[in-house]
């Protein structure tokens, strides 16, 4: 039987974050929340915070600190603005797990600080090793502290290597829903607008990941996530478009033997397995049934139509800073595109023109990957300012 753990959530107001207190609601005996974190949704923080009753919250938008100060003062939960304040709290004592879901590159600075408080990861927030797969799984090494997945591909992978004792890992085949465009052309891809492209249909995420998998981008980082997470060559990660996503990934091994983890679509499953580690948990989740399946299809990906997938694989060939500069264009170019400022292939066409406009470092340190971070994002602004004009 697990002891309770003390659970630190950065990024609780947005999707993976309320799935998680949806997961430690069902488990109040076994999870204590310790400390929440948002950018902006003061209201949502605040009424988690009481719930859960967490002893510690930071709004990131400091503008917004009176309002969540006010209304948590009096139930004597301590409140702080600022993302200084965030790396402070999470090498707190007080705290076992560190769920990062928060989106984007900005949640690296964070991740550090806890991994340098020795602090167990559920990781989230698949940008983080994208942009600096090399340092972040660096230090999880260097403390000893593990970082375990949330992402669904990840997870499933990790799940299949219970039990395989340090047995060399062939191959993985990351499998891909094919998103929203699957089976559209490409010339009515290229006419695609923002509100098909989050009519995702399998997943329920949030609006970065739900592009990025309209682009097939979130594929390619997934490449480039579980190339850190599993010390695996990217050459080995096979991507498989499996429309029905019942089929989380797969591993193979040398014998040429598959193993698969399966289930219905819940982000919640992955997440539970992250937070109770080793152990599994009773989740309420929908079960599968076979005969009810029927059949489950697979597909090579056209990376005709979805050129991401390609540019990730080169990003991460190249190596170094490559992935950063890749990782910033995308956030740039995604945003751009929600905003109805850019059209569908206007995203790869910025990230391409990137990769190609910020000087390359092969070993990249910490120091390096913030002003990688920040050129590149420049950098794609003047090349979407093009594109637009
Ligand atoms: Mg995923």
């Amino acid at each position: 039987m697990m002891e309770k753990r003390r659970i630190a959530i950065l990024g609780s107001t947005g999707s993976i974050g309320t799935q998680a207190l949806d997961v430690i609601r069902r488990h109040r005996d076994l999870f204590e929340v310790e400390l929440l974190t948002a950018n902006n949704n003061s209201r949502l923080l605040t009424e988690q915070a009481i719930e859960f009753e967490a002893n510690n919250v930071v709004i990131c938008n400091e503008d917004k600190y009176r309002e969540v100060a006010d209304a948590l003062q009096p139930r004597f939960i301590k409140v702080f603005a600022g993302m200084q304040s965030v790396c402070d709290l999470v090498a707190s004592d007080s705290i076992d797990i560190v769920l990062t879901a928060m989106v984007g590159f900005s949640g690296l600075r964070s991740t550090v600080a806890a991994l340098e408080a020795g602090k167990t990861i559920a990781l989230a927030n698949k940008e983080t090793l994208v942009a600096a797969g090399a340092i972040v799984t660096g230090l999880a090494r260097s403390r000893n502290v593990p970082i375990l997945p949330v992402d669904s591909e990840h997870s499933a992978i990790f799940q299949c290597l219970q039990g395989s004792f340090g047995a060399r890992l062939e191959k993985i085949h990351l499998t891909a829903s094919g998103g929203p465009f699957r089976c559209w052309t490409k010339e009515k891809i290229a006419k695609a607008g923002r509100d098909e492209a989050l009519n995702h249909p399998r997943w329920n995420m949030g609006s970065k990941v739900t592009i990025d998998s309209a682009t097939m981008m979130n594929k390619g980082l997934e490449v480039i996530e579980a190339k850190w997470l599993f010390g695996i060559e990217p050459e080995r990660i096979k991507v498989v478009v499996h429309p029905q996503s019942i089929i989380h990934s797969m591993v193979e091994f040398e014998d040429g033997a598959v193993i698969a983890q399966l289930g219905h679509p819940d982000m919640r499953e992955p997440i539970q397995y992250a937070l109770s580690y080793p152990d599994r948990l009773t989740l309420d989740n929908r079960k599968l049934d076979f005969a009810e399946l029927g059949q489950l299809t697979f597909y090579n990906p056209d990376t005709d139509r979805f050129p991401a997938l390609s540019l990730a694989y080169s990003a991460i060939g190249k190596g170094g800073n490559m992935p950063c500069i890749m990782n910033a264009a995308n956030e740039v170019a995604v945003e751009a595109f929600l905003n109805g400022k850019t059209g569908f292939y206007d995203i790869t066409r910025i990230i391409e023109e990137t990769m190609d406009g910020v000087d390359f470092v092969k070993e990249p340190d910490l120091d390096t990957i913030y002003q990688t971070n920040n050129e590149a994002l420049a950098r794609a602004g003047e090349i979407l300012k093009k594109h637009i004009s």
